[in-house]
């Protein structure tokens, strides 16, 4: 396999992670503030993201001295860069640096000249974006100060963990309760028909007590519809046995009042 073709196949599995998280565009509501407040203090900078990197553009979950920024493009040299790299990323002066004299950001906009980014690192190794600290001049940041970026990255991808857990069981809440309506639904279907069908059998010849109590446990109550399975079995039920026979033995059917199930209707007169 190609090399080109092995880095798009990876390319594509992040961006599935990236997918996976359901955090690009959404209503993030000042969720990722206290980590761009942490890094720009931290730092001293004015400027500072939490930036996820999507196919096409660099989404900021928060950003902190943009003038309202909320994307950027790929453009190489800054997050598009930095998020893949192993550890902090650092551009002492991006006006004077090759891998970023040539970015936007630094020939025009805010003409960014230092910026240090950590890599923001799911727990399967999945490499999301960036926490960055940035400013308009040049500098040299301490040991400190890339260490407590690398924690705040660290922090962000436990924090989108624990939000698509969040997510998970909340749309798992909503399924269950969903279900849990649909089977009172259907519950309330079968005693309607069971109803009817003791109604229909009301005139039939029949047992006196309910016949589905089990072995060596009679059922105390009359004998109400009949009910069979497609082997030629049939049996007299209360309301009751006969509704939980149905639900819980999917082949048995309410008998019609002359037909005691199949082997019986072979053996009619
Ligand atoms: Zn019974």
């Amino acid at each position: 396999m190609s090399a080109t073709l092995t880095a798009a196949l990876l390319d594509d599995v992040r961006l599935a992670a990236v997918r996976r998280y359901e955090i690009l565009d959404a209503p993030v509501a000042g969720e990722f503030d206290a980590f761009t407040r942490a890094a720009a203090t931290v730092c001293g900078t004015p400027i500072a993201t939490v930036s996820i990197v999507d196919a096409d553009r660099v989404w900021f979950a928060a950003s902190r001295g943009l003038r309202g920024v909320t994307q950027v493009g790929v453009e190489p040299g800054l997050c598009a860069s930095a998020f893949r790299a192993g550890g902090p990323y650092v551009v002492n002066d991006a006006a004077a640096d090759p891998r970023t004299r040539d970015h936007p950001l630094v020939r025009g906009g805010p003409r960014l000249r230092f910026y240090a980014a950590a890599p923001i690192v799911t727990a399967d190794g999945q490499h999301l974006g960036t926490v960055t600290a940035m400013d308009t001049a040049p500098r040299q940041p301490t040991e400190l100060q890339m260490t407590v970026l690398g924690h705040l990255a660290g922090i962000v991808a436990q924090h989108l963990d624990l939000r698509l857990a969040m997510l998970t069981a909340v749309r798992a809440e909503r399924r269950m309760r969903e279900q849990a309506v649909r089977r009172a639904a259907s519950a309330a279907a079968i005693a309607g028909r069971v109803r009817d069908t003791a109604e229909a059998h009301r005139a039939a010849a029949r047992p006196a007590w309910c016949q589905l109590g089990g072995a060596g446990r009679q059922c105390p109550e009359p004998a109400e519809v009949k009910i069979a399975d497609p082997w030629g079995d049939s049996a007299w039920g209360c309301a009751a046995h006969v509704e939980e026979a149905i639900v819980t033995v999917r082949t048995v059917f309410l008998a019609s009042a002359e037909l005691g199930g199949l082997a019986a209707y072979a053996d009619r007169p």
